[in-house]
């Protein structure tokens, strides 16, 4: 169910939250909150980091592979720890 903000100059902006689970364990989930709009110039090419600035490292990266912090640490641990 797509929140509807309205902010002065841009009109209308669409918000969406969708809980993403991770692909890799059963218990990493994460919900996530975008810009329909934001959403649609990611499928038109853009960088997830240009069109989801306000996501955090972490929550794009659910996005983009859907793993969530806990295995990526896993799958590519830190050398520097
Ligand atoms: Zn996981």
């Amino acid at each position: 169910m797509p929140i509807i903000l309205y902010n002065g100059g841009k009109g209308i902006t669409m918000l969406k939250t969708i809980k993403i689970n991770c692909s890799y364990c059963d218990h990493g989930s994460m919900d996530i909150t975008f810009q329909t709009e934001d959403f649609a110039k990611w499928q038109d090419g853009a960088y997830i980091q240009d069109a989801f600035p306000y996501l955090n490292a972490d929550e794009r990266e659910m996005f983009l592979s859907q793993c969530c912090p806990d295995c990526w640490e896993i799958f590519f641990p830190d050398p520097d720890i």
